[in-house]
């Protein structure tokens, strides 16, 4: 029998724990530096100490009734069983227009769309498609944390190009010194998770000069499309006719129905790399949540039903911003993505993750530390602060930073 001491309902206590099972195999890992994510820390950690929690993203106000109503009425007309292996192919016709409307680009329904359980699922399905051991990936840190566990896994390499606070510019130069024959992918994500920033059209075009005429295979991590503010762009790389002829597009509807319990995405691609991807994809899941893609078909054919994104998460991070006035933090309005990221100047000289433990456990605010997207750790000190949550919950987190020394 373990004992031990935890928390239940803020209060500390004696705890007798059950025994766990002596495993009798030790598994070499093919993970072996890798820990649990830092979203699952932070959030076990702000539920502990009932801190608000603005680290691991995600909506905090409830998600239209009409399209809750509409997974229960493709229950009731009996959508229960499975879809077929791409997805229900209304939905696919619905994103096909959708991607043609917004970036001029033609995906055929049939053969380069897919249904994915949400962008992971299909960044990691991409990637276990199209990379083999020795490959070469280019990576941009900051990354999000789910690229880099996937090419190791399929035995590539990663190349990593590093961008830093508070711009987060890509070298282009380095990119250029860092394709070698062996490169077979980059991945990169516009509007930035967790930088907050979105690629330039020069920075598409750069990118489409430099793979022009090789075999490299780009992944667009493009989750927040639709979250892009002060009037500017998103740069999909479906704008660019020759990047993407070799680009994988990942979406999640995680991100723009406000579901991302959900875990329901998509991929499109040229049909070559999508032939590839569902060989992959019908054996690592087959196909994905049968009465959520009728939802999402039947609420997503009137468009309004996302448009309005960018001006709602601007008034959300204007109103946090304007809310904080404390001089240790310095920042950068965020560009895209539902992140916000402030810089500490303050007098306690922590890594960044011990500060935000300490901000959760002392002032009762969570947030994400930069340092662990960064494969050395670089640490300057930067925070990313989620601002999809109520107007109440962004006021009184303000509160709470403002209060920090
Ligand atoms: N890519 C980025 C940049 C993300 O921020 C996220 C989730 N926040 C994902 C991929 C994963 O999306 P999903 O929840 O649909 O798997
Ligand atoms: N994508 C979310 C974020 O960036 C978290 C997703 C997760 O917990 N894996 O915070």
């Amino acid at each position: 029998m373990r004992t031990g001491y935890g928390q239940v309902g803020g209060k500390i206590v004696f705890l007798l724990l059950l025994p766990c099972m002596n495993s009798s195999v030790i598994p070499s890992s093919r993970l072996p530096r890798t820990g649990t994510t830092i979203f699952t820390i932070m959030s076990q950690l702000a539920a502990e100490h009932g801190a608000i929690n603005l680290g691991q993203g995600f909506p905090g106000f409830p998600v239209d009734p009409a399209l809750t109503e509409r997974v229960k009425e493709a229950m009731d007309q009996g959508h229960n069983q499975y879809a077929p292996m791409p997805g229900i192919l209304s939905l696919r016709e619905l994103l096909s227009a959708k991607l043609r409307n917004s970036y001029g680009q033609v995906y055929d329904p049939t053969s380069e769309i897919t249904i994915t359980a949400g962008a992971t699922q299909a960044i990691f399905t991409a990637i276990t498609a199209l990379i083999k051991p020795g490959d070469e990936v280019i990576l941009f840190a900051p990354a999000y944390d789910c690229y880099a566990p996937a090419v190791e896994l399929n035995g590539g390499m990663v190349k990593w190009i590093t961008m830093s606070y508070p711009d987060y510019r890509v070298q282009w130069d380095d990119v250029k010194a860092a394709i070698s024959p062996r490169t077979k992918m980059i991945v990169f994500n516009t509007p930035h998770n967790p930088a907050g920033t979105i690629w330039s059209e020069s920075d598409v075009l750069q990118l489409q000069d430099l793979t022009r005429d090789t075999e490299i295979i780009v992944i667009s991590d493009e989750v927040y499309e639709h979250i892009v503010f002060d009037g500017m762009q998103h740069m999909s790389c479906a704008r660019f006719p020759e990047l993407a002829s070799r680009s994988v597009l990942v979406y999640s509807f995680g991100k723009t129905l406000h579901v991302t319990g959900w875990k329901m995405g998509y991929v499109a691609a040229p049909e070559a790399l999508m032939k590839e991807f569902r060989k992959v994809h019908q054996y690592n899941v087959f196909s994905v949540n049968t009465p959520a893609q009728y939802a999402i078909e039947s609420y997503m054919r009137n468009p309004d039903t996302y448009r309005g994104l960018a001006d709602f998460f601007q008034r959300k991070r204007d109103l946090f911003l304007s809310r904080i006035t404390n001089p240790v933090f310095s920042f950068v309005p965020s560009a895209g993505s539902y992140f916000q990221l402030l810089q500490y100047k303050g007098a306690d000289h922590l890594p960044d993750v011990e500060l935000a433990k300490k901000w959760t456990v002392s002032y009762g605010i969570t947030s994400i530390p930069l340092s662990v997207f960064y494969p050395d750790g670089l640490d300057e000190s930067v925070l990313r602060f989620c601002f999809a949550k109520d107007d109440d919950l962004l006021i009184a987190a303000a509160d709470a930073l403002n209060k920090i020394s």
